[in-house]
């Protein structure tokens, strides 16, 4: 079983490179942002509590995110892995994750780290916000979801270290040449 996490800022290119990646390996996607949306859009309790924080920038509190993430992983069939979007974003996050690939006899096999410099992630997603409406691609929120990056998600490139699962990408620059780069450090793992 293959199960990458992809990693990155907000803006980062996770969610287009997610999906070469998925149509290449056969995997599984994992996007817990998309999970929140569709709550939201659905008007669940859910939804509710996840809105509030996402319009503000902040995270949705690890035992709830753990909790969604299981039952996720829970419904899946089929399929050669998983590749996880935008989730761990926390410590606890990733050690939940490792507990719970290790009680499927499974482990994550790289940690890919899109690195893109700040001023062209506050470009790319005033762009997504005028072109989807995403409500959190406003100047102001993504302020301070960069800042959330740099304070709760972005220690855990250390964590991965650690691991001996963290894989650089330079993630500015062709489409194309970021996903030759993605598919050598997956192939190299593999
Ligand atoms: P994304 O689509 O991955 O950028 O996620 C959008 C928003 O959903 C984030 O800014 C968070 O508020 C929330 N979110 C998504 N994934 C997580 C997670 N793993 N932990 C906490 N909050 C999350």
């Amino acid at each position: 079983m293959l199960n990458i996490v992809i990693f990155g800022a907000p803006g980062s290119g996770k969610g287009t490179q997610s999906a070469r990646i998925v149509e290449k390996y056969g995997l599984n996607h994992i996007s817990t942002g998309d999970v929140l949306r569709a709550e939201i859009a659905a008007g669940t309790e859910l939804g509710k509590t996840a809105k509030a924080l996402i319009d503000n920038g902040q995270l949705i509190p690890d035992e709830l995110m753990i909790g969604i993430l299981a039952a996720k992983l829970d419904s899946l069939a089929g399929g050669n892995g998983v590749i996880f979007d935008g989730f761990p974003r926390t410590i606890a996050q990733a050690e939940e994750l490792k507990k719970m690939l290790v009680a499927r006899g499974q482990d994550v096999t790289a940690m890919l780290e899109l690195d893109v410099p700040e001023d062209e992630l506050m470009d790319r997603l005033l762009k997504r916000g005028q072109a989807s409406g995403r409500a959190d691609d406003n100047e102001e929120t993504i302020k301070k979801r960069l800042v959330v990056y740099a304070e709760q998600t972005a220690p855990l490139k250390d964590w991965y270290k650690n691991e001996g699962k963290h894989c650089y990408i330079n993630g500015f620059g062709e489409l194309d040449r970021i996903f030759e780069d993605i598919v050598a450090a997956i192939d190299s793992r593999l």
